[in-house]
């Protein structure tokens, strides 16, 4: 029989310190055997607490139960441009009557997807102002999932600013010149694990000169996974390599960096003291 092959350390934290997941997706079938050591190996290793993110009504559905019966799990409700036909009238009822318990912290993820235009542009763009207006109305904040399409959707957040409640621009993909126009919309930038990939100078430099105080890291689990794992399905632990490759290239502790982001996101999501 073939040895079990071991797995490569995770980086360690401080005790005291905390890592939050931003964004992942712990309801999808990739962890229907195994979902709740993958929630315990996060949490023994310090990635604490995680919002896990709905992507159509079923995903929110599961979302906010998972959330319901984890006490570090949080979750986002909303629907994805790849679904955005689905995001009529009685959607997004349902995504304001799942919004009124205290585990949903924002409304997503939402925006435009032009890599794969699963759904045509024009659907896209109304399902994802309905959806900034609903999470105006709701008083949460947005997670935007901006892919190939940065302009179109720079010029509908543009439009739709001052956000009061804030949000946060996913897996970002971007430059350096339009992570600072997101900064600059009071927006948070969230680094995936591609940052541990080699070529990828751009994001880099994104992680190097935005200020801490606007950083937060995600895994976007089972998808995305960092080095050294890549291709391999992802989980909310591997956020500390994220975190680690981002100590890195700042020049700073892990700790710090955890420290940091683990406040942005408890600003963001309104999760102080909680
Ligand atoms: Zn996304
Ligand atoms: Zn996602």
């Amino acid at each position: 029989m073939a040895k079990k092959k071991k797995r490569a350390p995770l980086p360690e934290l401080p005790s005291g310190v905390w890592l939050f997941d931003s964004h992942c997706h712990l309801d999808m079938e990739d962890y229907s055997t195994d979902r709740l050591a993958v929630i315990q190996r996060a949490a023994r290793a310090g990635v604490s607490k995680m919002m896990t993110i709905g992507i159509d009504l079923p995903s929110s559905r599961a979302a906010l139960r998972l959330a319901e019966s984890n006490p570090g799990i949080f979750c986002a409700v909303g629907i994805h441009p790849h679904s955005a036909a689905e995001a009529d009238d009685a959607a997004l009822t349902e995504i304001s009557r799942l919004a009124q318990s205290v585990k949903v912290r924002a409304v997503g993820e939402i925006g435009l997807d032009y890599a794969k235009m699963h759904c045509p542009a024009e659907e896209q763009i109304i399902a994802f102002r309905r959806q900034l207006e609903l999470a105006a109305e709701l008083k949460l904040p947005v997670i935007i999932h901006d892919r190939e399409a940065h302009e179109e959707t720079m010029a509908i957040l543009r439009q739709a600013a001052p956000f009061q409640q804030r949000g946060v621009m996913h897996c970002f993909s971007g430059d350096l010149t339009l992570a600072r126009e997101v900064v600059d919309l009071g927006l948070y930038v969230s680094l995936p694990g591609v940052l541990t990939f080699n070529k990828t100078e751009a994001l880099r430099e994104v992680a190097r000169e935005i200020p801490l105080e606007s950083l937060i890291v995600e895994t976007d689990a089972p998808f995305l996974t960092p080095a050294p794992y890549r291709g391999k399905r992802n989980e909310p632990a591997y956020a500390l390599y994220t975190a680690q490759c981002l100590s890195e290239i700042r020049g700073i502790t892990l700790a710090e960096v955890a420290a940091q982001t683990t406040l942005n996101c408890e600003r963001l999501f309104t999760l102080e003291g909680k």
